[in-house]
């Protein structure tokens, strides 16, 4: 029996399609500038964003880190929430590497900064401060679409304190996804308005888009040019990444759209779980699905883990579950889910 794992949408395996794709991709060597597809991952990235140029790296914590190391100096600082990836899960990597301070707010209900609370951590111009420098927001985070109302009110503010901006939208096309949704538009027009709001963004391919690896940072011909010396700092400057980029591009191509069925399996897997006793589900927005456990099922929560895995079920979390839902998940599998967990907690 195959496992259904829901731990994250980075699990994915390429496609038979997109393995043609990367086979069939001409190569060159990208750190001479000639790799033909990454030449045209990074156009079409830019392109379809709006941005002037784009910059293909191995993950998207380099993403993450060219992009703040391009913006700011150091001795400088980016205002970020404590939950952002770039603050909380990439090893500190702009302060260690960069010497950039970290300036993290607590976060909304609904995932977004508040506009009073950035506002009053940009520091004056004292030597007492690091140099305010730069806010960074994620879309999505934790499965969350941040209000396009507030993203634009939070870059607003941003750039009228001098503040440049960068979008750490690992899962920007979820948001997009959903966003387009809701309001009948295309996704990608979605994306692009998003993205449109940044100086700098940073995606993912091997998330939900289903590649095996890579991310794009996109920005200004002077921001990506700052980036590209940093990625070779860094270590993410690769030769023959067109048979990676090949994998971005087929899935920029063909699994942007299909987002929405990921969406759609894990409204199916909430509303599966409702109604068991202490099992709080917190209705998703994209993909992503946090489960809470409290009172009786929370003094179950120890085994449960690997009771599901012996289901064929993987997921993460002890008193808040984690289940992501992504191309390699099928509706048989989402209901093997719900299956598990109503038998663990015999509902
Ligand atoms: C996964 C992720 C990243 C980067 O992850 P890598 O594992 O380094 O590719 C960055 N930001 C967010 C929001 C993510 O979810």
């Amino acid at each position: 029996m195959k496992a259904i794992d829901l731990r994250s949408d980075t699990v994915t395996r390429p496609t038979d399609a997109m393995r043609a794709a990367m086979g069939a991709a001409p190569l060159g060597d990208d750190v001479f500038g000639d790799d033909p597809s990454v030449n045209a991952l990074q156009e079409k990235i830019a392109g379809l964003l709006g941005f002037e140029a784009a910059l293909f790296v191995p993950t998207g914590t380099q993403s993450n880190l060219c992009g703040i190391l391009s913006h700011c100096q150091r001795g400088d600082e980016y205002i970020v929430g404590q939950m952002q990836h770039c603050y909380r899960w990439e090893g500190g990597g702009a302060a260690v590497f960069g010497s950039v301070q970290p300036q993290p707010l607590d976060h909304q209900p609904d995932g977004t900064l508040a506009l009073g609370a950035i506002e009053g951590a940009i520091k004056p111009d004292d030597p007492h401060f690091a140099r305010s420098r730069l806010l960074a927001l994620e879309n999505t985070l934790g499965g969350k679409v941040l209000p396009m109302a507030y993203l634009q009110q939070a870059t607003a503010l941003a750039r009228s304190k001098g503040l440049s901006t960068h979008l750490d939208g690992a899962r920007l096309f979820n948001a997009a996804v959903a966003q387009a949704a809701a309001n009948g538009s295309d996704a990608r027009a979605e994306a692009r308005r998003i993205a449109g709001l940044f100086d700098s963004v940073s995606v993912c391919f091997s998330k939900g888009l289903g590649a095996p690896v890579g991310s794009a940072l996109c920005g200004s011909k002077e921001l990506i040019a700052r980036a590209r010396r940093i990625r070779k700092m860094a270590g993410g400057a690769m030769r023959q990444s067109g048979v990676l980029a090949a994998a971005a591009s087929h899935a920029l191509d063909h699994h942007v759209d299909r987002l929405a069925a990921d969406h759609a399996l894990a409204r199916r897997l909430a509303e599966g779980l409702a109604g068991i006793e202490g099992v709080q589900v917190e209705p998703p927005q994209t993909n992503i699905l946090f489960v809470d456990l409290v009172g009786p099922a929370r003094e179950k929560s120890a085994g449960l883990v690997d009771a599901l895995a012996r289901e064929g079920v993987l997921a993460t979390g002890l008193y808040r579950l984690r289940f992501v839902t992504h191309l390699d998940v099928d509706a048989a599998g989402i209901d093997r889910a719900i299956a598990a967990m109503r038998a663990y907690f015999r509902a």
